[in-house]
């Protein structure tokens, strides 16, 4: 073979590589899942705000599926996101509570997502997939804890809980912690929302040639209350200030929301990528001036306020247009869905209390995701069964609710149904009993307000426009 030829064939050769190489990449669809912080449930037009429009959250819904009874597995964030991310229930694991130093006894060692547990993005990693952390991680600071170290090839973000969104300091603490990156050297926050609206768009473009799975962990609009110039004078009309900045920080966030859609569209990514929406958990109204109408309850709390989320999938082609799922499904089934889209086999084996949605989704069956869900933290604990909800506390006889006739959790039958309210507590306490104890105690907060959170009234409908 002369040198030439010998050119042309490693040229075709190497040509006939990558192709090969794009098209079978091109086969596995891309996950993009976007994760709101403290978002009031009512707070989105597609659910009926009368305040702000949203309408790059909303078109998610209107040309995918949205989950009218969408559950996390946990009322606050660290647990939230230990749940959201392995499938598993995390008190399974001992990950009831939020990470908190200032708790006696307290191991910084074991103070974060167990290393023997395997994320979704360790899993998606190994199966080929490019792996992206953009913003809050909350699942642990030490070294075994960090994202880059549980499967994300990528991190730009915090590794605590919540951040300051006009400032970070190189030596900075708590909120005004550094920002951290391991693939550049992070630019200054603008505004934290559009730097990671900018950090998720670079993210696709750079990894548009290979399957993907994007994490975009936005804080908005969780604490603190800061928003920009620009975005208050659009609701400058809203009289309450703390209102009016958080509903210019969730604006703010559908505009990134919007970004990273666009992206995906300009790149061609639309018709192969699902694209996930929903909050942590619910709005602590107190703190955020959220609102989680129709639902009673906030943050740190098990009735529906606290759990029942903002929940919408799109995935162009695959999943129903514009369609309303009202069974119960949970942030538990993301971990299991992503891993069988992907063509990864989930076993007993895995230990996941969510399932693939996919095959209810697309009238594959008929049965329904969950028959049952639990949940448990620090004082509380509930179970849903059918329509029935049993939320059990130490001050009190149990509530009982049934979620078909009151899903603003209004009246409690427990004692005009005492057989239910028996075999729910039974099998709540069975479940209970069994669980591990908690790696590490919840701090005072949510521990202390959580009889008060009960106790309290809330907006059942929806705020006026002004
Ligand atoms: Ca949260």
């Amino acid at each position: 073979m002369d040198a030439v030829k010998m050119i042309v064939t490693l040229g075709l050769l190497f040509w006939f590589c990558q192709t090969a190489h794009s098209q079978t990449s091109s086969q596995k669809p891309n996950i993009v899942l976007i994760l709101a912080d403290d978002l009031g449930y009512a707070d989105l037009s597609v659910n009926g705000s009368f305040q702000i429009q949203t309408p790059h959250i909303d078109a998610l819904a209107g040309e995918g599926v949205r989950f009218s009874q969408g559950y996390v597995s946990s009322a606050v964030c660290s647990p939230s996101r230990a749940g959201l991310l392995t499938g598993k229930n995390q008190v399974k694991f001992g990950y009831d509570n939020n990470l908190s130093e200032n708790v006696p006894g307290f191991d910084p060692e074991y103070a974060g997502l167990p290393v023997n547990e395997v994320t979704v993005a360790e899993r998606l990693k190994e199966n080929g997939y490019a792996t992206g952390l953009i913003g809050k991680w909350h699942l642990g600071s030490k070294e075994q804890f960090h994202p880059i170290n549980r499967g994300f090839d990528e991190f730009w973000g915090y590794l605590n809980g919540g951040h300051n969104y006009f400032r970070s300091e190189e030596n900075g603490k708590g909120y005004l912690g550094p920002i951290l990156s391991n693939y550049k050297k992070p630019q200054e926050i603008t505004y934290l929302t559009d730097d990671k609206g900018d950090e998720c768009v670079d993210f696709i473009e750079r990894h548009k040639d290979e399957p993907f799975f994007l994490f975009a962990s936005f804080n908005a609009p969780h604490t603190p209350l800061q928003a920009t110039e620009e975005d208050l004078k659009l609701f400058s009309h809203i009289e309450d200030k703390k209102r009016r900045t958080y509903l210019a920080m969730v604006h703010r966030l559908d505009i990134n929301v919007g970004r990273i859609v666009e992206a995906l569209d300009e790149n061609g990514l639309s018709d192969n990528t699902l694209i996930v929406f929903l909050s942590d958990n619910g709005g602590p109204v107190d703190q955020n001036s959220s609102n989680n109408a129709p639902f009673n309850g906030q943050k740190g709390i098990l009735l529906e306020g606290g759990i029942r989320v903002p929940f919408m999938m799109k995935w162009n082609g695959v999943l129903p247009k514009g369609e309303v799922y009202e069974n119960a499904v949970s942030s538990l089934d993301l971990t299991p869905t992503f891993l069988q889209m992907a063509g990864i086999n989930i076993t007993e084996s895995d230990g996941f209390d969510g399932v693939d949605l996919l095959p209810f989704l697309t009238n594959q069956t008929e049965e329904i995701p969950h028959e049952t869900l639990k949940w448990r933290f620090t004082i509380s604990a509930g179970i849903i069964k059918g329509n029935w909800k049993l939320v059990r506390i130490p001050d009190r006889l149990p509530m009982l609710f049934d979620l078909s006739r009151d899903i603003s959790e209004q009246n409690n039958v427990s004692l005009e149904n005492l057989t239910i309210t028996n075999q729910l507590l039974k099998e709540l306490g069975a479940w209970d009993i069994s669980l591990p104890n908690p790696l590490f105690q919840e701090g005072p907060y949510w521990r202390g307000v959580q009889l008060d959170l009960y106790d309290k009234e809330y907006q059942l409908t929806q705020p006026e426009l002004d």
